[in-house]
């Protein structure tokens, strides 16, 4: 049997960096992966869509700029794209090997499952270790309806060889608009269907709003206030039925939540405690056992599943078990950002707390077209949103705009470092950008 002074069982954004941490600091380290290796971030998540994403911004800009200098309606080729993608998907686990293998990291491929506190099995392998990490992340949940089986994922969206005429998104998370901008960018006909009126239910009312007025006039129709009961196969196609509500179609994408992958682990037999929404931990991602520790998407966490949060939380965590730090962790400010042409991009209190603040905070929209960052664009639909406290401290801030995911992040850096408007004043920053408007901002 194999020993080790910690096993890592994932090989996401969350498990690989803590796991090359964990070696660097000189302990004898072994990584184990089920599936693709690189886990979800490169292979099915963050990266291929924001590599389709780039056609998408490509051609919104060119249309923009229609009759300013351009004449070309920009279309989208859905096969070079595609064929495109590839070329940063398809090397990532061997690339993600190579790299185990030139640091000296052991790996094992296959399913890791704990046959007791110390040990977990490997295709029949015994592996133990005096520290365990568990960086397992989260599958799409399907709905339990009649006909679950014709529902596809956002992993067959991201493979898709050709583009269907009709498609149907099931959930109006950032997944399904992103990936929703996405096919109607790309020429298909796209319906949203989402069982209440709250798309993106964490994003400001106000603003998401905005956003679902630009898309429905790009196209995309939106059903809200509908329960999705059943999914009927036509050959060819799909019907849905719900309530008082038919739509028919040619792909249907369940896009309704997240779950965590503890099941296949046996964590019983670890004493590791975890809910439906994932494994429990303390501040110190220390989970009921305390030799055993979780990071990334697979935490009950109320920080967003998203892959900074879980580097941060690997790195973090590492440093944890090698002795290197007893603080707790300690979050940063986090933003968020659902891509599109039109990026929404929000930090601070989320809508829902400050929606339950009884008149506590008050806000200021601005309109941000007119100014030259946005007009030389003819970026039409530029607007900021920032909520105060009593203080008029700001708690929060959302973005609607082309450049909105640059300008987010410039906006979590003034806050997370304290950068006053003064201090602001006396830096010189490259005009005219995002950042240069950021004095006249906060
Ligand atoms: C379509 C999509 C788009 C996204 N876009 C963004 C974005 O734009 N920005 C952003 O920040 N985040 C985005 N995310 C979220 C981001 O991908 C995740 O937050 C991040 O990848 C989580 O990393 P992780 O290491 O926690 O888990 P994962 O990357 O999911 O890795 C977990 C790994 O553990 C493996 N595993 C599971 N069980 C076992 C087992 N028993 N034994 C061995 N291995 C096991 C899995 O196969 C997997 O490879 C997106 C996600 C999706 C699905």
């Amino acid at each position: 049997m194999k020993n080790y002074d910690a096993i890592v069982i994932g090989s996401g954004v969350g498990g690989f960096s803590a796991v090359f941490e964990l070696k660097t600091a000189g302990l004898k380290v072994a990584i184990v992966e089920s599936d693709l290796w690189g886990g979800t971030c490169p292979n099915r998540g963050c990266d291929p869509k924001k590599v389709l994403m780039a056609a998408v911004e490509a051609k919104h800009k060119v249309n923009a700029l229609s009759g300013k200098g351009f004449e070309a309606d920009a279309s989208i080729d859905w096969e070079e794209l595609m064929a495109f993608k590839k070329t940063f998907t398809d090397p990532v686990s061997s690339e993600r090997k190579a790299a185990l293998e030139k640091a000296g990291i052991d790996y094992y491929a296959g399913q890791a499952e704990f046959s007791d506190p110390h040990q977990i099995i490997v295709n029949d392998e015994q592996l133990q270790a005096k520290q365990f990490l568990i960086a397992t992340g989260q599958r799409a949940s399907i709905l339990p309806l009649e006909g679950q089986e014709y529902i596809q994922t956002s992993s067959d969206f991201l493979e898709l060889e050709h583009l269907p005429k009709r498609i149907t998104f099931i959930g109006a998370g950032y997944i399904a608009l992103e990936l929703a901008t996405i096919a109607n960018a790309a020429g298909a006909q796209v319906e949203v269907i989402h069982h209440n009126d709250q798309p993106l239910k964490e994003f400001d009312r106000e603003l998401v709003t905005e956003l679902v007025d630009y898309l429905t006039k790009q196209g995309v129709r939106f059903t809200f206030n509908v329960d999705v009961e059943q999914v009927e196969v036509m050959r060819p196609g799909y019907r849905l039925v719900g309530d008082n509500f038919e739509t028919v179609t040619d792909m249907v994408i369940g896009a309704t939540g997240r779950i965590p992958n503890v099941e296949a682990l046996s964590l019983e037999k670890a004493g590791v405690t975890y809910s439906k929404k994932g494994i429990e931990v303390n501040d110190h991602l220390q989970t009921s056992a305390p030799h055993i520790f979780a990071c990334g998407d697979v935490l009950a966490k109320v920080r967003p599943k998203l892959t900074p949060v879980s580097v941060f939380e690997g790195e973090y965590v590492a440093q944890v078990m090698t002795g290197k730090t007893s603080h707790a962790i300690d979050y940063p400010l986090i933003p968020t950002i659902v891509f599109g042409a039109k990026k929404l991009a929000r930090v601070g209190l989320a809508e829902k707390t400050i929606q339950k603040s009884d008149g506590k905070y008050h806000s200021r929209t601005l309109d941000l077209a007119s100014w030259f960052t946005y007009a030389r664009i003819n970026d039409e639909l530029a607007k900021i949103k920032f909520v105060y406290d009593e203080n008029d401290t700001i708690v929060a801030i959302t973005c609607l705009s082309s450049l909105a995911d640059e300008l987010i992040n410039q906006l979590t850096l003034v806050l997370n470092q304290k950068i006053s408007h003064a201090e602001l004043k006396k830096m010189i920053i490259g005009y005219p950008t995002t950042a240069s408007d950021l004095e006249y901002l906060v």
